[in-house]
């Protein structure tokens, strides 16, 4: 189970989403542990998620 977020984890993860629509590479790292940020795009959805598995962990719908 993925430990829930904060406001400020939230907030970080959604920059990188951005970041990733412009720029090739996100520049924001893991809130938790430093880790590279990595987004997996599904065709309604996004997972935005730390690369070491099971640290955090954001689902987004509907954009
Ligand atoms: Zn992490």
């Amino acid at each position: 189970m993925f430990v829930e977020l904060t406001q400020n984890e939230i907030k970080i993860l959604l920059q990188a989403a951005t970041e990733s629509n412009y720029a090739d590479e996100i520049s924001v790292k893991c809130p938790r542990c430093g880790s590279k940020i990595i987004i997996i795009e599904y065709e309604k959805s996004y997972v935005v998620r730390c690369e070491k598995e099971g640290c955090i962990e954001m689902t987004s719908r509907g954009i």
